[in-house]
């Protein structure tokens, strides 16, 4: 065998255990509210492992149907509600396909995918409000792009020259809210800024307290350090709250910082309606953006973006074109600029394919309207869990995040541990996925609802399992 090249032998027979793959696809697609998440039963589990070849596409595609596709993460039911997990839309998996068929490197050169990624960013672009000739770049997600976002903020404080001879003794401060993801974090920590050096400003009216991050910044002005980003959050992970993003870009002119904004979800409020839209008022005004494709735009994973105002400063934190990658005026390796010198990666996928065919099929006033449905699912969860006596919130309802407690007449400490217990009873039973998060000393029931499948009778249905596992 080993003298055949690994390609199929026996065409018709590929085609046709493709075709049948294809429809189990569909079928479980169109039926998604029948798949939940179910657990790895350890025998599927110790099949992973890998064995000897079979030699025979036919023999995989039977696998990928019983042995894989079923153990999924359950973000395409109607009721998950879990972290912040997009649904996925039946556009990608077209797209995919097609992805998978052409196998473009988008690092650069001239075709189409490269293109195709452009018309992403460009729509992208105009949407937030961001000028004619801000840069961007389709990456694996927020966390990427925000590693993407602040060095080229770092470069800029500290002159391109860092480049070459480190950060040296400067000591660069960044300003967050005390809800900032901790995305933003594990990039300061990967820059060499440092943790030490993130200041998380305590929440005032309306986020982060604008008096308390002025008087932070001057305080390490005094001690010598070197202010340097600012991080909004459009979309806390918590409990969805918006930083006021306009206070924020004022103190970032005032004080010469890089704005930097976090709507890995949050920030496609801007396609869900005015009401919506406003959280996010002054999000055109940032330096860059990171936001996710692939959780409130329901794209397949993985697709995030990062978004920067000034095309030279992102550019000249990631230029590098060692002389075999030079670029032609003509042929193939014409079709300047790459995206290899906006980002990390050199070899990159064909991201855009999948969130083009989302934009062009149901185009953004449908994806917006999904979003603000959302927003209204969440509304309706808070007055359910508000209507029953033992139940309350633990956080008022801002955007799509409903975030409470199934007995606020026990202790903390019982509250806790009943939510806990219910959350995981509710995954294991595949009624529906909540996640928990720590609000004011009480481990609460978190939903995040980015889900297109989701319908109004599934919030219902979902607040009543709660209230049975309760035990009421
Ligand atoms: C999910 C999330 C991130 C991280 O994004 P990834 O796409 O998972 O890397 C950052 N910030 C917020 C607010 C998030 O919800």
């Amino acid at each position: 065998m080993t003298d055949l090249p690994p390609d199929p032998q026996d065409w018709d027979a590929f085609r046709r255990a493709a075709h049948d793959l294809l429809d189990r696809c569909l079928t479980r697609l169109e039926n998604a509210a029948d798949h939940p998440w179910q657990p790895v039963p350890e025998e599927v589990r110790a099949g992973y492992a890998i064995g000897p070849a079979q030699g025979d596409e036919t023999a995989l595609a039977r696998r990928l149907a019983s042995e894989v596709m079923p153990y999924a993460t359950g973000n395409t039911h109607p009721r998950f509600f879990g972290w912040v997990h997009g649904s996925g839309l039946a556009t990608g998996l077209m797209s995919e396909m097609v992805a998978a068929t052409m196998n473009a490197n988008v690092g650069g050169r001239d075709h189409g995918a490269v293109y195709m990624e452009r018309a992403v960013i460009d729509w992208a672009r105009g949407v937030f409000g961001f000028p004619e000739g801000a840069s961007g770049i389709l990456v694996t997600g927020t966390s990427q792009a925000t590693v993407i976002a602040l060095q080229a903020a770092r470069v800029r404080a500290l002159g391109p020259e860092m480049r070459r001879t480190g950060q040296g003794a400067a000591r660069l401060t960044a300003y967050a809210g005390a809800s900032v993801h901790s995305s933003t974090a594990k990039a300061l920590e990967l820059l060499g800024v440092g943790t030490e050096n993130l200041r998380q400003i305590p929440d005032g009216a309306r986020g982060m307290d604008m008096g308390a991050l002025r008087a932070a910044i001057a305080a390490d002005r005094a001690a010598g350090a070197q202010p340097f980003a600012l991080v909004g959050t459009a979309g806390a992970v918590d409990t969805g709250q918006f930083d006021d993003l306009d206070a924020l870009a004022d103190v970032a002119v005032d004080e010469g910082l890089w704005l930097h904004v976090d709507g890995a979800f949050g920030a496609w409020v801007v396609l869900a309606g005015d009401d919506l839209a406003a959280l996010a008022h002054g999000i055109g005004r940032a330096d860059s953006l990171a936001c996710d494709f692939h959780k409130w735009m329901y794209v397949p994973y993985d697709c995030g973006l990062a978004l920067i105002r000034d095309e030279a400063a992102h550019r000249a934190a990631f230029a590098v074109r060692p002389s075999y990658l030079e670029g032609q005026d003509r042929g193939l390796a014409g079709g300047d600029p790459w995206f290899c010198d906006y980002g990390i990666d050199l070899s990159r996928g064909n991201r855009a394919l999948k969130v083009w065919s989302a934009l062009t099929t149901y185009g953004p006033e449908r994806l917006g309207a999904a979003i603000a449905r959302n927003c209204a699912q969440a509304r309706l969860m808070g007055d359910l869990v508000s209507g029953q006596s033992h139940m309350a919130l633990l956080a008022p309802v801002v955007s799509n995040l409903c975030v409470f407690t199934a007995d606020t007449w026990l202790d903390p400490a019982a509250q806790s541990a009943l939510n806990r217990r219910i959350a995981q009873d509710l995954q294991l039973s595949g009624q529906a996925v909540f996640s928990t998060t720590d609000i004011g000393g009480v481990t609460g029931l978190r939903a995040a609802i980015v889900n297109h499948r989701t319908t109004k009778a599934d919030i219902h249905t979902a607040i009543a399992a709660v209230a049975q596992a309760r035990g009421t």
